[in-house]
């Protein structure tokens, strides 16, 4: 189970106001990203438990005004550190993670909203089954998702059973040259990769009240340097291992299909933004065969990554 960084509340209750502003999180040494806070899980105490017998405080308040983890920061990347031509492309290049490090029968669903002309839909049937379900899910959701559903994504952000990810501002490739893939043109340089994680990361402050630890690009493709700045600026970049609805495009057999090949540790990759689609009853479809193998499912964040 997740646990809520509770002994950063009451000094971030103080930081919320200033949300969205860049300068939150630079305030103080304690309050910027390190690398331990990196490699740390995400959702993971930070603190030990309190001696027994220690008074427990009252239940603390709860709401959107109320960051789980430390503002992310761009003050300490600086683009100019980065070359403008790398190696690699795809959706496997080095640093991308698509696995859990774990051989507990876990599997980690992921449902990307992607926003866009064609993606700003709300797959209500998927969710509503997640939660009679109690199922745990990472949503990673893009900036223009966000701007065409705000007060569900303030809902879905606020629901413990998910987790959120960063799934971009323009839904671009993240590249540090401009590559391109399925006619997409991606980010042109180190700052456009920046701009293409943060800006959507300011969004997700400001209207959930949190800040993700992970990206997922549009496209799910990357070079090793736009994943390096992603890491320099606190995130993992976690991808997938189990092609789960191929961009919404499959029907329930297949989603089902693909569902079940998912191992201990899989990463499936999904749609919450087409409710047209089979997703939603590809996954009804699966997740209790899933669970007759004794799989349970987790939010990024209970295990690291391999
Ligand atoms: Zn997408």
């Amino acid at each position: 189970m997740r646990t809520p960084v509770v002994a950063r509340r009451q000094f971030l209750l103080g930081c919320a106001a200033l949300v969205g502003l860049p300068a939150c999180g630079v305030g103080g040494a304690d309050d910027s990203p390190t690398r331990t806070d990196r490699t740390r899980p995400a959702g993971s105490p930070t603190t030990t438990a309190p001696p027994a017998g220690t008074t427990t405080p009252a239940a603390e308040p709860t709401g959107a005004a109320e960051l789980t983890e430390t503002p992310v920061s761009a003050a300490d990347v600086d683009p100019a550190d980065y070359p403008t031509t790398a190696s690699e492309w795809g959706e496997q290049v080095t640093g991308v993670r698509t696995r859990l490090d774990t051989r507990d029968s876990v599997v980690a669903l992921t449902f990307d909203a992607c926003g866009g002309p064609n993606g700003v839909g709300y797959d209500a049937a998927l969710i509503d089954f997640l939660r009679t379900e109690k199922v745990p899910a990472t949503l990673f959701v893009n900036q223009r998702w966000i701007d065409a559903n705000e007060a569900t994504f303030a809902d879905l952000a606020a629901d413990p059973l998910f987790a959120v990810g960063n799934h971009g501002t323009a839904h671009r490739p993240l590249s540090v040259s401009g590559r391109e893939v399925y006619g997409i043109a991606g980010t042109g340089s180190p700052a456009e990769v920046i701009d293409e994680i943060m800006i959507n990361q300011a969004t997700i402050e400001r209207v959930a009240g949190l800040s993700p630890r992970w990206f997922r690009s549009g496209t799910a493709y990357y070079d090793e340097v736009a994943v390096r700045i992603a890491q320099d600026l606190g995130f993992e970049v976690v991808n997938y291992d189990v092609l789960g609805d191929a961009g919404a495009t499959f029907d329930a057999a297949q989603v089902a299909a693909a569902l079940a090949t998912a191992q201990p540790g899989s990463i499936p990759l999904l749609h919450m933004n087409h409710p047209a689609s089979g997703t939603a009853d590809g996954v009804a479809q699966a997740v209790p065969a899933l669970r007759s193998r004794g799989i349970r499912f987790v939010p990024l964040g209970d295990h690291g990554f391999a």
